[in-house]
């Protein structure tokens, strides 16, 4: 008898939210301050948010100056990357996790004037619903959230994330910033512009 025992398989697919949660976004412990000096280890939160509020400082008064010289008829829309962009998924090992404050403030000032947000994120489609909960509990207005299917999964991101950007042009919205930490996240062109926060060379998802 060569048959594997039937626990084995009922184990395999009793998988949690959680731990598909960490697979999408590998959580890795945030350095404490004073390693990150003296090691290659991720970046200390304080930098982090540092890092961000200088990249938010240049997109925020971009922002205001755009969205007050929206066309007549013109749906604005920002689009962002989610993980270590709008929340701080390798430095929140909570759930909800919390929002990355910098990117916060300028999301917030855009659905206050009228702007749509969407989201569009390599998490799998079985996250769906615990993203948006986590994004709305945070302030964000989402308009739309782009979840890879399945078969996105063997596509290149870069590629599956442009994709998502021009069908959400194809739906009339016009991009008028792009905003991620990866270079996955802004290559590609639909957008008027866009901004690049901190991955520290690939070290934060
Ligand atoms: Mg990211």
């Amino acid at each position: 008898m060569t048959r594997r025992p039937r626990a084995r398989s009922i184990s395999a697919t009793a998988v949690s939210v959680a731990a598909l949660a960490a697979l999408a976004a590998p959580a890795a412990t945030a350095a404490p301050a004073e390693a990150a000096s003296t090691s290659s280890a991720k970046v200390d939160h304080a930098t982090w948010q540092r890092d961000c509020q200088a990249v938010m400082d240049q997109a925020l008064p971009y922002l205001k100056t755009r969205i007050a010289a929206a066309r007549p008829g013109e749906k604005q829309a920002i689009v962002f990357d989610i993980d270590n962009t709008t929340l701080e998924t390798d430095f929140g090992f909570s759930y909800p996790q919390p929002a990355n404050e910098p990117v916060l403030e300028a999301a917030r000032y855009a659905q206050e004037h009228g702007v749509s947000l969407f989201f569009v994120t390599a998490r799998p489609g079985i996250l769906y619903w615990p993203t948006e909960y986590n994004l709305e509990h945070d302030g964000y207005d989402v308009s739309g959230l782009r979840v890879r299917g399945l078969f996105d999964l063997f596509k290149d991101v870069a590629a599956y994330k442009t994709a998502q950007r021009a069908g959400i042009e194809n739906d009339g919205y016009t991009i008028i910033a792009n905003i991620g930490n990866s270079p996955t996240d802004l290559s590609g062109g639909h957008a008027e512009k866009t901004f690049k926060l901190p991955d520290y060379d690939g070290q934060l998802s």
